[in-house]
């Protein structure tokens, strides 16, 4: 008899845990709160994004995850566009700081080209003419769809690798080798994992926060469907995700910038905003986002904070269309340093937690990092987070 798996929350962190197992011959039973997966991995851009990671261990997850993701998308049938993504600057001492990221000797592993502004039009065609000087294309990011992938992704386990899928059933309690259900039913397994993202604190009070983990609020939008023939290219970011991304940290005129925006635009800096876009599978322009930490957080949104991202995109891109579709909040954990935490709380059963506001990222690479290693164990938790 094989092994048994249980895997709490059909999140990516889940889905990704619930594919390697199954990939090594376990049984695996996948236990959903709600209908379908509802929390960070359906409500975040789709950005596949190396960039966030710094060189090392980080760098070398995401890679890997990379490859589990067009492995993905080819068998169960995923949309994904592998176009990479440009950081369009709109004044020179950004274009100062991408310069300086493109000379670091770890660039290469981003994939990263200094362009010019007509070498940026040819790269990302809707960069405005009249505004963007140039900037920085990384050939290694993509977008995929998350709202496609987790609905598409349970599906294809149940097909391909008889992962059974229990939706609509909140566990409760966690016991050595069982999940308690709402109902009041017991699953056994020899080793339960619980991915349960951002309400991990109703199951284990206090758990993530004794880690320095906090929580982070991102707010988003997305157009209606652009015209057929509009293809936005490359997922396009603009200066302030600079100081956001850890690899920029190198830069040496990366102060003054941060300075910069911190006097012209206290706004952006106040409430952590980045002008990102991506274009989903059905045409759409995916924007966003912000972020708000712990007592920062309401369960309101705030409209000056969609004004600026819709301004500062405006002054990069030129979309056909920007009406506005739908507007929506999603939170994931943030711990300072660590993208995610491993941590036991029993004999067999294991938190994992995507803590860096990379999951969609990370998720596949730090799952097959573990399931190789065939343990959860300090030596994994420990020196791979
Ligand atoms: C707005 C936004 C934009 C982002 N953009 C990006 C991006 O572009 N690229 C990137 O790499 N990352 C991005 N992220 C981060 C990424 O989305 C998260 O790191 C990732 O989705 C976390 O996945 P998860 O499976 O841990 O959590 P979730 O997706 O939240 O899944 C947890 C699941 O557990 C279930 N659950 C909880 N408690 C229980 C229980 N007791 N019983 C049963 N089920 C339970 C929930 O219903 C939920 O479905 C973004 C996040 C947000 C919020």
């Amino acid at each position: 008899m094989s092994n048994h798996l249980i895997v709490v929350g059909a999140g990516i962190v889940g889905l990704a845990n619930a594919w390697e197992a199954a990939r090594k011959g376990w049984r695996v039973t996948v236990v959903e709160r709600d209908s379908m997966a509802r929390g960070a991995s359906v409500r975040n851009f789709g950005m596949f994004s190396p960039i966030c990671q710094p060189p090392g261990r980080s760098l070398e997850l995401a890679l890997s995850s990379r490859d589990r993701w067009l492995e993905i998308t080819a068998e169960a049938g995923l949309w994904n566009n592998p176009g990479g993504k440009a950081f369009l600057a709109l004044q020179e001492d950004e274009m100062q700081v991408m310069l300086e990221f493109s000379q670091m000797d770890f660039a290469n592993a981003y994939e990263a080209s200094f362009l010019s502004a007509s070498e940026m039009q040819d790269c990302c065609p809707v960069a405005r003419k009249d505004k963007v000087l140039g900037g920085l294309f990384l050939a290694t990011e993509m977008n995929i769809d998350p709202r496609q992938a987790i609905s598409v992704i349970p599906n294809w386990l149940g097909d391909a690798f008889r992962v059974e899928f229990y939706f609509d059933t909140p566990v409760i309690k966690t016991n050595t080798g069982e999940v308690v259900l709402a109902n009041g039913n017991r699953l056994g397994a020899d080793l339960v994992i619980v991915c349960s993202g951002t309400d991990t604190g109703y199951l284990y009070p206090g758990l993530l926060e004794e880690q320095g983990v906090q929580r982070c609020k991102l707010q988003m939008m997305r157009t209606v469907q652009q015209a057929t023939d509009f293809s936005m290219g490359p997922m396009v970011a603009g200066g302030m995700s600079m100081g956001h991304y850890k690899p920029f940290s190198a830069c040496p005129s990366l102060p003054a910038l941060m300075a910069r925006y911190q006097s012209e635009e206290p706004e952006l800096v106040r409430y952590g905003i980045h002008a990102m876009a991506s274009q989903s599978s059905g045409g759409e322009l995916v924007m966003g986002d912000s972020h708000l930490y712990d007592d920062e957080i309401t369960p309101f949104d705030i409209e000056v904070i969609d004004l600026c991202i819709i301004n500062r995109l405006r002054e990069m891109i030129d979309v056909p269309d920007w009406t506005i579709a739908e507007r929506w909040h999603g939170m994931y954990m943030k711990h300072p340093e660590k993208t995610h935490l491993i941590l036991p709380v029993n004999e067999s059963t294991y938190v994992i937690s995507a803590t860096g506001g990379t999951g969609m990222t990370l998720a596949f690479g730090v799952a097959q990092a573990c399931w190789n290693s065939g343990s959860f164990e300090s030596d994994i938790g420990g020196r791979l987070l």
